[in-house]
């Protein structure tokens, strides 16, 4: 992170850096400020489509996906309140999934990102145009090493504890490490 000179190649590239109140160079060089407030009090972080755009155009190898998949995880281990209530239900129907059975089942997503975030009627309109057509297949795929994929996600909760308690006493440095990935489903406003 050091390495960023602020450039803003990242942001020139970045396909959300008109919505975003902070494109990535701006999370970067409030990243190497510690400045945890800004950071997780505003959606940007929330708005990033983890699409790895500006780790690829920055000239100096730094890795703002990385950094801001980092700091979501940060900041939703603060508290509900730093992430909208429907990018944190899609966040977290979407983890659920891969821990459960190792890939995506559309099926799973959908109900489980409803009952999360209370939009229960919302795009139902559509469910059976997509079933007819199989795009919503019904039984979830499980891969043969989902047992590895959650021992993986049950240390990355382990860690993320663990760096969280001596954190609940003092500042610790956003950015410290990333504990899952991340997809949005769905526009935060
Ligand atoms: S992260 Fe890279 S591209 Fe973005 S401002 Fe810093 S040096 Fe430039
Ligand atoms: S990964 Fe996020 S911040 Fe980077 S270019 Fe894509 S949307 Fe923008």
């Amino acid at each position: 992170m050091a390495r960023c000179y602020q450039c803003g190649k990242c942001s020139a590239g970045c396909p959300m850096g008109a919505e975003m109140a902070l494109p990535p160079h701006d999370i970067m060089r409030l990243t190497i400020a510690n400045d945890r407030e800004r950071l997780f009090n505003d959606d940007s972080l929330w708005l990033c489509l983890t699409c790895e755009t500006c780790s690829a155009r920055c000239p100096n190898d730094v890795d703002p996906a990385r950094v801001i998949d980092a700091l979501r995880e940060l900041a939703a281990g603060e508290g509900a309140e730093h992430a909208p209530r429907n990018i944190r239900a899609f966040h977290e129907s979407f983890l659920e999934q891969i821990r459960s059975t190792g890939r995506l089942s559309e099926v799973g997503l959908i109900m489980q990102y409803k009952l999360r975030s209370g939009a229960l009627l919302q795009d139902v309109a559509v469910a059976p145009a997509m079933l007819r057509r199989g795009k919503l297949p019904l039984r979830p795929q499980r891969i043969a090493g989902v047992g590895e994929v959650k021992a993986l996600m049950a240390a990355c909760e382990r860690e993320r504890g663990a760096r969280a308690a001596p954190a609940a006493g003092g500042a610790a440095a956003p950015g410290a490490g990333a504990t899952g990935g991340h997809h949005n489903g769905e526009d935060a406003r």
